[in-house]
């Protein structure tokens, strides 16, 4: 069975470990590869490599980078079917979502190509005479990416795309349960032209590779995509630099009594139990009108029953595995939560016999807004249906958990809708549709305790650039602002 190096300035190579680990198919659990188990030093080695790297690459002008970015952009394209099919191996999704995570991946590496030609800064007028005012954007320099496994392309894209454009060098560690995706990513950027040391790529424990970039003084940014609690030890552990943090999520869907509920339904199959639950955006909360409530259940029920588990690479599939048995233990024990708090379980709450890691769509109604089940991230194909009987109700209750990534609303009535757009606490709000579904020229990030910052889009370089306010006065005497007022 191959192993897989870790690449430090621009050399694929072993860990000073001399150890492995391995990734499995969640589907067969057969195991995919092996991959070098990196170390501190691996690390502080990655970041030595970085920082060698970011003179040249900084300096390339940004429209050079960019077409460095569209041709990476383009050998995706090529490569997409067998990266797809790489994506459902490792990670587990069925092969339309793993078309969709490299597709992602590929729109927003030539969405920043592009980006190389604007980077824009501003230019305003001085308060005073003969003075020029105007910001440029400079690279943060050697930047830590640390990504989750349920986008194991598209996620590790959407941090390389924008802090390559930006002028950044980097350490991309990649979760431990989808190194190869990883791997096979930086694999086409090297492909397409980025030169040694500019990307490194070491795999290896979040808690010691991880960890030692976040507190590695010569790191100048972090970009984190994780759960909430490491998200908060990445904040604690990083001292001044700048961090991003894409953490979890409990996204609610608002259901009114005026709604379509054909596609309402349509909307809570895909959010609550595509990619199995497992995405940050994924709808966990149905929070619907007791008028409709009754009926809507028994249309659920129904078509939940009927999604089929399996193989991600068979197209009967509907819902693939979950990623890997530790998972699943979480995801039945929070089953068993939920029947302790008195929910009633609708249908699932079981996983399937025998080999991978499958866990039946499972729905609990009558779901108390404080309860468990409610409000903590189960990130698996869970979820609760909590009665309301108005708008304000439902706001109140979509708004009491900690976090504030992914929201939607169904309803046919135009007030009902910019009401919830206004006063729901998310960083999206989504008007009939699912709470999935984000394009990559727009803003992404959450509020409240899933994070900071905002990846992809214009917004999105903001994570990967500094702004310099750059000031010239060609007065030729000294000039006081605030105090030499010009009458
Ligand atoms: P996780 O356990 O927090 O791991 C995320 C990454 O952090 C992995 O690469 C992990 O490495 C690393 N890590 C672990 N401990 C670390 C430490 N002490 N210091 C530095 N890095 C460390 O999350 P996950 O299970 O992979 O992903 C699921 C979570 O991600 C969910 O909460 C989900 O909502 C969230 N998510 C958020 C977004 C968003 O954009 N808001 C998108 C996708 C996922 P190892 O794999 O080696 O442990």
């Amino acid at each position: 069975m191959k192993t897989h190096g870790i690449l430090i300035g621009g050399k694929w190579q072993k860990s000073d470990s001399g150890e492995t680990f391995q990734s499995l198919n969640p589907a067969t659990e057969k195991t995919l590869g092996k991959f070098e188990l990196g170390t501190p030093n691996d690390a502080e080695r990655a970041v030595d490599a970085a920082e060698r790297a970011l003179e040249g690459w900084s300096s390339l002008p940004a429209p050079r980078r960019g077409d460095i970015l569209l041709k990476a952009a383009l050998l995706m394209e090529k490569e997409k079917e067998r990266l797809a099919r790489l994506v459902t191996m490792e990670m587990g999704k069925v092969l339309a979502e793993g078309r969709g995570d490299v597709q992602e991946a590929i729109d927003v590496t030539e969405y920043m190509a592009g980006e190389g030609r604007r980077l824009f800064g501003f230019t305003t007028p001085s308060e005073l005479r003969e003075k020029f005012c105007m910001t440029t954007r400079m690279p943060i320099g050697v930047c830590g990416l640390i990504t989750p496994w349920n986008f194991p392309m598209a996620i590790p894209a959407w941090k390389i795309a924008p802090a390559l454009i930006c002028g950044n060098t980097m350490i991309l560690k990649p979760a431990s349960d989808t190194p190869l995706c990883a791997i096979e990513l930086v694999k086409i950027f090297e492909k397409a032209g980025v030169p040694p040391g500019v990307i490194n790529l070491v795999t290896g424990p979040g808690s010691t590779v991880g960890e030692t970039m976040v507190k590695h003084r010569k790191v100048r940014g972090i970009s984190f995509t994780g759960s909430r609690d490491v998200g908060l030890s990445t904040m604690r552990c990083a001292g001044i630099k700048k961090v991003g943090l894409e953490l979890g999520g409990k996204n609610p869907i608002i259901i009114m009594d005026d709604a379509d509920l054909d596609l309402a339904l349509d909307g809570v199959i895909w959010g609550a139990f595509g990619t199995t639950g497992q995405r940050c955006t994924a709808a966990s909360r149905v929070i619907i009108h007791r008028k409709v409530k009754n009926r809507f259940e028994r249309m659920l029920v129904g078509k939940a029953r009927k999604l089929r588990l399996g193989d991600g690479l068979r197209p009967e599939t509907d819902v693939g595995p979950v990623i890997n048995r530790t998972a699943l233990k979480k995801i039945h024990y929070y089953t068993g939560v939920g029947k302790e708090e008195g929910a009633k379980l609708l249908t699932g709450g079981s996983s399937l016999p025998g080999r991978g890691f499958f866990y039946k769509p499972t729905i609990f109604t009558n779901v108390d807004n404080d309860m468990r089940i409610a409000q903590e991230e189960i990130f698996g194909p869970t979820l609760s249906i909590t009665p309301v009987n108005s708008l304000d109700e439902a706001i109140d209750c979509a708004n009491t958990v900690t976090y504030g990534l992914s929201s939607a609303i169904y309803t046919s009535n135009i007030r009902n809708a910019f009401l919830a757009v206004q006063r729901i606490e998310a960083g999206l709000t989504y008007v009939n549709s699912s709470t999935i579904g984000s394009e990559v020229h727009l803003p992404f990030g959450g509020v409240k305790e899933t994070g900071h910052g905002r990846e992809a889009g214009m917004l999105g370089i903001e994570e990967f650039s500094e702004v310099k306010t750059v000031y010239f006065d060609y007065s030729n005497r000294l000039q006081k602002a605030q105090i030499d007022k010009v009458k």
